[in-house]
């Protein structure tokens, strides 16, 4: 399957090879893309893909995309994909680790509130304990001395 093509194609390649990118399917007139081979002095038997309609008629810009050019947008279209796939992955676990590190701050966090909120009933709760048994101090000191006070007196 060797047809003809004229250098022309090669200035029709940079007008017509930015309308989509990688192998091609279908030519914008709606005809089957083809499979064909190079017979200039430029790039013998170098394939490319174009539609009958186009290899016919030369005048309009049909498809036109090396068969190389297209199979290496292909495995770089492949290749971004990935990358992209990777980055994606890599974004996801960086952001459940960021998730993972906030919450672990959280329950940190959490934590020591509910250390410092023991911490302080405990304290409250001695303070309050130590407070009554100053009183009862105090309460028996009263008694003590009004008791040594009435002996006293009772002796004097
Ligand atoms: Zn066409």
């Amino acid at each position: 399957m060797s047809h003809s093509s004229t250098s022309r194609t090669s200035q029709i390649t940079s007008t017509t090879r930015e309308v989509g990118r990688g192998v091609p399917i279908k030519c914008w007139c709606g005809d089957e893309i083809t499979t064909f081979t190079s017979t200039t002095d430029e790039n013998p038997y170098r394939r490319f893909y174009r539609c009958v309609a186009g290899l016919k008629d030369k005048k309009k810009k049909h498809l036109f995309r090396w068969v190389d050019d297209a199979h290496l947008e292909e495995i770089r279209m492949v290749e971004n994909k990935l990358l992209g796939d990777v980055n994606d992955l890599r974004k996801m676990v960086m952001e459940n680790l960021e998730v993972q590190r906030k919450m672990g701050k959280e329950i940190e966090q959490d934590m020591k509130k509910k250390v410092n909120e023991i911490v302080e009933q405990e304290l409250k709760v001695a303070k309050e304990q130590m407070e009554e048994a100053r009183m009862k101090t105090v309460c028996l000191l009263v008694v003590v001395s009004i008791s040594v006070g009435w002996l006293c007196g009772k002796v004097l």
